[in-house]
């Protein structure tokens, strides 16, 4: 028997400002489990508004989206799902300026019914994991770039998400620190088996994907299929 697929959407359609914006306009898309993908597209192709459809941070107008085996159409506790089974990291680490590096990490696991020593301790653990042993107590300010990234993937870690989704994950940092955070990404994807949905508009961070999914005006497109011309060889360049 195949195995159910990680992530199935089939025609996606959001639109903002009362439909005066088109953010998605019939993206369809599956992974597989396990599977490292790489979202590429010009900016403003929509490849944000995918990533937040797939954390459940906002809903579609239209189409059908099932992840890790919940159809989020139907479903009634996003927060719970989120919690569950996405992780996700943005391009600016968000961790708050006031908790320690620890105190981030635990964050998302109050959603889940961690106890405080349990928290502690898998932060602790986290941390160490993606290289940052013995800086739990350390604040935002006190760490580099690079090691706020890891923070911050290793607070998307914290629940044990089968789904890890990845938005321009590198573009705050400079080439060295951006080849560390992704060579992390890529690591936990092997060790742990989670899927990895990575978006980048710059095509070299895309290509450690196994497989790229082209967009282009809020779909996915077959670049066979698409014309060559000066103005669509820039919006894919
Ligand atoms: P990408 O990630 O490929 O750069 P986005 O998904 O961020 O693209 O954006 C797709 C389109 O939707 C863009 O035109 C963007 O300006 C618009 N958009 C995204 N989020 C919002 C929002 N919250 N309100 C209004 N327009 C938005």
């Amino acid at each position: 028997m195949n195995e159910p697929l990680a992530i199935e959407a089939h025609d996606l359609t959001k639109t903002y400002e009362d439909g005066r914006i088109v953010a998605l306009d019939g993206m369809s898309l599956s992974v597989g489990q396990g599977e490292f993908v790489g979202i590429v597209g010009p900016s403003g192709c929509g490849k944000s508004t995918l990533l937040h459809l797939i954390a459940a941070l906002d809903r579609p107008d239209s189409g059908s989206l099932r992840v890790a085996g919940h159809d989020l159409a139907r479903e009634r506790d996003l927060s719970h799902y989120r919690a569950r089974h996405i992780g996700i990291v943005f391009q600016l680490h968000n961790l708050l300026p006031s908790l320690t590096a620890g105190e981030n990490v635990q964050v998302p696991m109050f959603e889940l019914a961690y106890r405080g020593r349990e928290r502690a301790a898998r932060a602790r653990e986290l941390l160490g994991l993606v290289g940052l042993e013995g800086r739990e107590t350390h604040r935002p300010t006190q760490l580099s770039g690079g090691e706020r990234q890891r923070v911050a993937i290793a607070r998307a870690l914290a629940n044990d998400p089968r789904i890890l989704l990845a938005d321009e994950p590198t573009g705050s940092l400079d080439s060295r620190a951006g080849d560390q955070v992704l060579d992390l990404l890529e690591t936990i994807r092997a060790e742990s088996g989670t899927t990895l949905v990575l978006v980048s508009h710059d095509p070299g961070v895309a290509a450690r994907a196994q497989r790229l999914v082209h967009m282009l005006d809020g779909r996915a497109v077959d670049l066979d299929d698409v014309p060559i011309g000066p103005e669509t060889a820039v919006a894919i360049a």
